[in-house]
């Protein structure tokens, strides 16, 4: 037997993928093992090595996929294999998720643990949902409660004592009982006036607050339908979410995006849209990957000092392009005194990144204008256009009329096989608002990849948003309408557009 690994008990946070800490983060990049429940946002794996083995261990309401036995005994199983474990719950640990129990175990086993707390839904879904758990006019004291019917828990809690508890309080899986929990606290004194809100799904897209009293919150409640996972809250702080509340007010908040970029540029996108409120799913309709042969490209690389111009007309082909002149061991001097040309404000940045300055941006940022912009600077020059493997030929063949002009794929535009059967289901159901189109091909691409039902609701139901008049034309021939058109042609004016467009929509 190897050496003994090591279990790590990291805390989730509530929903929201971004209230991970930092050494969650650290821990999660270096697991070999991760042992997952489902209140941890299923984003977060993402951050797991590719080849950890990903474990889910439930619970979700109804049915249990692991035992909690069979959980202790995965974790004791792989660290005793010597790997690094990571057991993500939801929350923290800590605060009603066994994760004592489970350290314990562990101990026993002469296992060594470490812990990683996180952000309780106790304490973030409340923040997100506008309610200050403690608050100087309002309440000096908090008190995390489980309104769960463990049969072990029976008689544990001493609710009159509760309901006389001079502050807030927070009260978790309580949503079956919601009824008997508010009868009672109002049957311990608790005045029947005192503010109480149901916060679901808090910190996440489809975060939902119910307001109210205790008197009047479970029917509330049940008329508005509040889901699972939720918590009770109860105490004055509630009556301050007129002026706390801020994330369902966000210009996005209930908007439901779909992202149909390459996964390379969907992660910033999605970013994007979610800091605005926005829920995103993302439907990649076309995969960047390196050229199948690269003979081309290298033989490009090998002869720079030759061409006057490098011209990239996106964020890919400069990552592509400039990975492989590092991979074949050269480095940014071979570029010597060549010129370079982005045809956007992201392009740009890729550049940068690589601490190249662009020295050339065309003002509009489509081929034409790049065309157009370069015409007359590369006038009897030799001219490199790095590019994907497909696409349109506008500047080759507008900038051949006047230069010596050669073009290589610098990566490989793929189409996607499928949209993701969850995502193609809630097109189907109408269930999401927008889907973004930021290309030409990408639209046709994401079109044939939809079943007639779901073509169906574009239009009527969902709303398209597109990057520039080219891709809207394209859309508009494919039979849907264009209901948000970016004026500046990048992602953000994507985004833009979805915002002025909800904006309107608000009003009217
Ligand atoms: N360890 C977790 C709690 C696990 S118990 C934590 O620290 O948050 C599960 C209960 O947590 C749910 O029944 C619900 O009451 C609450 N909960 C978890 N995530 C939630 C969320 N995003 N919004 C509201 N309540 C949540």
């Amino acid at each position: 037997m190897g050496e003994v690994g090591v279990v790590y008990l990291v805390g989730a946070g509530p929903g929201d993928p971004q209230l991970l800490t930092l050494r969650g983060l650290e821990v999660l990049k270096r697991a070999e093992v991760v042992v997952y429940d489902h209140l941890a946002s299923p984003r977060l794996l993402a951050f797991a090595p590719p080849e950890a083995i990903r474990i889910a261990a439930g619970k979700s309401i109804g049915h249990k996929t692991m035992s909690q036995e069979a959980i202790n005994a995965a974790l004791a199983e792989h660290a005793t294999l010597g790997r690094r474990v990571v057991r993500l719950k939801g929350g923290d640990p800590y605060v009603f998720g066994r994760g004592g129990e489970e350290a314990e175990h562990l101990h026993d086993l002469g296992i060594p643990f470490q812990v990683v707390p996180g952000v309780t839904s106790g304490l973030g879904a409340t923040a997100y949902a506008g309610i200050a758990v403690t608050h100087r006019e309002s309440a000096s004291a908090v008190a995390f409660i489980t309104g769960h019917d463990d049969p072990n828990n029976v008689g544990r809690l001493d609710w009159p004592a509760l309901a006389r508890f001079p502050g807030t309080l927070v009260i978790y899986m309580g949503v079956t009982r919601l009824r008997h929990l508010c009868e009672t606290l109002i049957a311990g004194g608790r005045s029947a006036d005192t503010p109480a809100a149901m916060v679901a799904s808090g910190t996440l897209p489809n975060q939902k607050t119910v307001e109210a009293t205790l008197a009047t919150l479970p029917d509330q409640a049940l008329a508005e339908k509040v889901g699972f996972p939720a918590l009770l809250v109860v105490g004055d702080v509630v009556a301050r979410r007129a002026r706390l509340g801020w994330f369902e007010s966000l210009p996005l908040f209930g908007q439901r995006v779909v992202v149909t970029r390459p996964v390379e540029s969907a992660d910033d996108s999605a970013r994007r849209l979610e800091s605005l409120g926005a829920e995103v799913l993302v439907a990649p309709t076309v995969e960047i990957r390196p050229t199948l042969d690269p003979r081309a490209l290298d033989h490009a690389i090998d002869r720079l000092g030759s061409f006057d111009w490098l011209v990239f007309t996106s964020g890919n082909g400069v990552r592509h392009f400039l990975d492989r002149l590092l991979a074949r061991g050269r480095d940014l001097r071979s570029l010597g005194s060549i010129q370079l040309a982005a045809i956007g404000p992201a392009t740009a940045e890729a550049l940068a990144r690589y601490h190249l300055k662009a020295d050339l941006v065309p003002d509009s940022f489509r081929s034409e204008a790049l065309a157009e912009a370069l015409r007359d600077r590369v006038q009897g020059r030799r001219v490199l256009l790095a590019r994907a493997d497909r696409g349109r030929t506008i500047l080759l063949d507008e900038l051949s009329q006047v230069a010596e002009v050669e073009q290589v794929a610098a990566y490989q535009n793929a189409d996607a096989e499928a949209i993701p059967p969850e995502i193609l289901q809630r097109i189907e159901a109408g269930s999401v608002d927008w889907i973004t189109l930021t290309s030409s091909a990408i639209a046709e691409r994401f079109h044939a990849l939809l079943s007639t039902e779901a073509r169906a609701k574009v239009g009527p139901t969902i709303r398209v948003a597109t990057i520039s008049p080219v891709t809207s034309a394209t859309v508009a021939g494919l039979g849907w309408p264009v209901a948000a058109e970016a004026t500046t042609y990048t992602w953000g004016g994507v985004v833009e557009a979805i915002q002025a467009a909800v904006l309107v929509g608000g009003i009217v």
